[in-house]
């Protein structure tokens, strides 16, 4: 469509989207980046944030937790392990994993994988900001 951007959004378990839209805001590793039709060809490499697809007016969030966005002359992919729309966020399951990770990095004495932990915890935050205003 003239002037609309071609967005898929896949997953290991899913087609999450698929369609024409106006505009992309992706959290990549260097901040917060929007695309429109007709951008430039790039990979990136998406940081854990709050996606947000606007079309006509309305605007559409989701949680990616990484993975990597390509835009081509055909349009836009993001391809990550995790991610879920604000609706479908689970906050108990969100605040059990932030407990979980914030527990292990207080731990000092077990050897635990920090960064894995760290990791662990950003992402429980990404999903309770989203999931909490959803
Ligand atoms: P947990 O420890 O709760 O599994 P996690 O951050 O390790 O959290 P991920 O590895 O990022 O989980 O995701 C595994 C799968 O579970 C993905 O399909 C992801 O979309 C889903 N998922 C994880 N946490 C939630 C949540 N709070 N609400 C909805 N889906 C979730």
């Amino acid at each position: 469509m003239a002037n609309k951007l071609s967005l898929k959004i896949i997953t290991p378990s899913r087609n999450m989207f698929e369609g024409d839209v106006d505009m992309v805001i992706m959290r990549t590793m260097s901040g917060d980046v929007g695309i429109l039709h007709g951008h430039q060809p790039m990979v990136t490499i998406l940081d854990y944030g709050v996606l947000t697809i606007k079309n006509d007016g309305e605007e559409r969030l989701a949680a990616v937790l990484g993975g990597f966005a390509e835009i081509s002359a055909d349009g836009m992919s993001i391809l990550t392990d995790a991610a879920e729309w604000s609706n479908e966020i689970d906050v108990v399951r969100a605040k059990e994993a932030k407990e979980r990770a914030e527990a292990r990095l207080k731990n000092t004495q077990a050897n635990i994988d920090i960064k894995r932990a760290e990791l662990a915890l950003k992402r429980a935050l990404v999903r309770l900001d989203l999931g909490a205003n959803k």
